[in-house]
């Protein structure tokens, strides 16, 4: 790999320590197994400006995994865009099985929606055009709610994740996972800020304060993995 020159250089999206490692993982394990309308949500995705934010195909493959292994009925994503981590979810779980998925913008959701749609894969959405805490609030005013999911995906605002995590930790039954995206921030989280470039320095705080917090977190089992942008998993203990 080439040598950082300056401090963009430093700015991937991969983690690992070549990008020759990460596509010979992506293009082994990765692109041949995933699910034909994933590939098409990435390419009707690949014009918008911000394409860069869709989870990453090798965290998709995890979080499927992950999905399987729970098997959730009751499932909440933060953050949709066009759906790529939406559609993966819905594509995993079981028929009966259900998705509230928030976001403030409906028409990035639109552009992914026909991919949705023909996945026939839609009846199992519930779209939900807001803010993330408000309307998490809203669902926290029905004492039904409590306790009542398996699954969360967290993929929005990154300086609100601490502020998700406290409504998920009442959201989720115990024994229930939640998952959050870009953890480690295009590996800045690592860096000194000043080799990070203005733009991405308000999320890499966030990020600094929400791992440091849900590290030291008691009422979840945890594992920070250096897969796509850094997730980290959690599951509810108490
Ligand atoms: N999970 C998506 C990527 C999400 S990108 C995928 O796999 O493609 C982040 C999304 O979070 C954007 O669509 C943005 O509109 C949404 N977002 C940002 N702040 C938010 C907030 N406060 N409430 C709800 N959604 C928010
Ligand atoms: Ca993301």
């Amino acid at each position: 790999m080439e040598k950082a020159t300056n401090s963009q250089s430093y700015i991937r999206q991969y983690l690992l320590q070549s990008e020759e490692l990460y596509k010979y993982i992506l293009e082994t394990s990765v692109y041949p197994r995933e699910p034909e309308p994933l590939k098409e949500i990435r390419d009707v995705t690949a014009s918008h400006p911000y394409a860069r934010m869709g989870t990453t195909p090798d965290s998709g493959q995890l979080i499927a995994l992950l999905l399987k292994l729970i098997d959730p009925k009751k499932t909440i994503e933060i953050g949709v865009f066009t759906g790529y981590s939406l559609l993966l979810t819905a594509l995993t779980i079981s028929e009966n099985s259900k998705i509230v998925a928030i976001d403030m913008d409906r028409k990035a959701y639109e552009i992914g929606l026909p991919v949705i749609k023909k996945a026939g894969v839609d009846h199992k959405i519930e779209f939900i055009e807001s803010e993330a805490l408000p309307f998490l609030d809203q669902l926290l005013q029905d004492s039904r709610n409590e306790g009542s999911f398996e699954y969360a995906y967290v993929d929005a605002d990154k300086d609100n994740y601490w502020k998700y995590h406290e409504k998920l930790m009442k959201l989720l039954k115990i024994g229930g996972v939640a998952v959050y995206d870009n953890t480690l921030w295009k590996a800045t989280v690592a860096m000194a800020e000043e080799q990070v470039p203005e733009r991405l320095r308000p999320a890499r705080q966030a990020a600094l304060e929400t791992n440091k917090l849900l590290a030291a977190d008691p009422r979840v089992q945890l594992s920070h993995v250096p897969v796509g942008d850094g997730l980290t998993i959690c599951r509810r203990i108490s």
